[in-house]
């Protein structure tokens, strides 16, 4: 008997046909000799609402309300899920986070999971029920209820995976797996049968929405396999693991897209040390994420500095670095924030050369133009104008022949 963890994301538990129908799968799973642990996201569309409701409430909600809030959607899920198996004979238990175990930091909206407490989950397993968990959250040693941010359920899984050494790791979403770029952009995207974790780290970290970063993170870290498959179907999914570096290094793998980008330029940054500490330093108080800085070379004395955030975060981010920039003496700053970014990704880009020089050409021809670039090892990223980030991933895909199997 094999312990499988699978994850359900909100598509898959929209109404409640879908959630019976994830309650079959389960059963199905159950009634083959594997015990089963399944996460649940909130159903479709729930956490926008509660957003939404939040903010017809107060105009800035408290951290820690929002999160006791929001937790609110994946026990919904959990607890009908529960409910749908027991209608079909299958014995099933809902569990809050708090009540599966998972303990976190005190970070409000973002927060880490610090232990898992297993207990209660390998006692209801030992009953022979399924056991259901609410994803995208935790609770403190004081118990309060924290959650992982946008998109976190997908971090409940691995966790869980890890501290229960579950034979495998499933996340069933509404595509059939991780493909070359999102095949809502790309129509003939093409679907991966395996991809490495440092590749779907870089894919996810910059847009690929179809898994959480910090669950590949926690995957590779604890070396758990994570298949990537669709909640709909039985076709064959994606096989997210460390693989083989040598063997399976592909020069340009996927494409990734975010249009969720805004940038800030500050101009006429006085050159003398300590000022780029003194312009970021509240920006990092305030718990806003930068993604690319650019300083430019100075010229008589003064440079600009450039950095993206999120969309939701420009507001913040301008509240802080407009009494900052007088601070420091800069000209002044100027903001747009209606961005996006486009990345290429790969582990053989590595060891070739010409793949940025290749990716800027495919750009060009498309029309786009580049506002700032950056790089790892293994990725190049180029933000762009937000409107033209669909048209660009679409060059891309095209320029580097990603329809076509290896
Ligand atoms: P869930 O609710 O199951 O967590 P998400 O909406 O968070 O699902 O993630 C699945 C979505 O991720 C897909 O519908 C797809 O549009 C998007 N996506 C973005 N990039 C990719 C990619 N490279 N491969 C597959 N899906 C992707
Ligand atoms: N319900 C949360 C969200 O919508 C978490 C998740 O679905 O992964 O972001
Ligand atoms: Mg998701």
């Amino acid at each position: 008997m094999a312990l499988i963890v699978q994850k359900y994301g909100g598509t898959s538990v929209a109404n409640a046909e879908k959630i019976r129908n994830v309650a079959r799968r389960i059963a199905d799973a159950q009634s083959r000799g594997d015990q089963v642990v399944a996460v649940v996201s909130a159903m479709g569309g729930t956490t926008d609402a509660l957003i939404e409701l939040a903010g017809q409430v107060c105009d800035q909600p408290d951290d820690r309300e929002l999160d006791l809030l929001l937790s609110t959607g994946e026990i919904v899920s959990s607890a009908l899920l529960a409910m749908a198996l027991r209608q079909i004979g299958h014995e099933a238990v809902s569990l809050s986070g708090s009540q599966a175990g998972i303990r976190t930091e005190r970070s409000h909206g973002r927060a880490r999971i610090t232990a898992v407490q297993p207990g209660r989950i390998q006692k209801e397993l030992a009953k022979s029920r399924v056991v259901i968990v609410a994803g995208f959250q935790g609770v403190t040693e004081e118990m309060d209820v924290t959650t992982f941010g946008r998109g976190g359920s997908d971090i409940t899984p691995v966790a869980l995976a890890v501290q229960l050494r579950a034979a495998r790791c499933e996340i069933f979403t509404d595509v059939e797996g991780v493909y070359t770029a999102d095949p809502r952009v790309v129509s003939n995207a093409r679907k991966l049968k395996h991809i490495r974790y440092e590749e779907m780290l870089e894919l996810a970290s910059h847009g690929a929405k179809v898994m959480h970063p910090r669950a590949i993170e926690l995957g590779a870290e604890f070396k758990v396999p994570i298949l990537v498959a669709s909640s709909f179907s039985d076709a064959p999914g994606t096989l997210i693991d460390g693989g083989e570096p040598e063997k399976e290094a592909r020069q340009v793998m996927g494409i990734a897209h975010d249009i969720d980008v805004a940038k800030v330029t500050v101009r006429g940054v006085p050159d003398h040390p300590g000022l780029a500490a003194k312009l970021f330093a509240p920006l990092s108080e305030a718990g806003i994420r930068l993604d690319t800085v650019v300083q430019n070379a100075s010229v008589e004395g003064k440079a600009d500095i450039t950095f993206t955030v999120s969309y939701q975060d420009l507001k913040r981010a301008s509240d802080i670095v407009g009494p900052t920039v007088l601070e420091i003496g800069a000209h002044g700053w100027v903001s747009d924030p209606n961005l996006g970014k486009v990345s290429i990704v790969g582990s053989g880009m590595q060891s070739g050369a010409g793949y940025a020089a290749d990716m800027f050409k495919a750009l060009h021809e498309a029309e786009v133009n580049i506002e700032l670039i950056t790089t790892s090892g293994i990725r190049t990223t180029c933000i762009v104008d937000e409107a033209k980030v669909p048209e660009a991933v679409r060059a891309l895909h095209d320029a580097f022949s990603l329809e076509v199997e290896e």
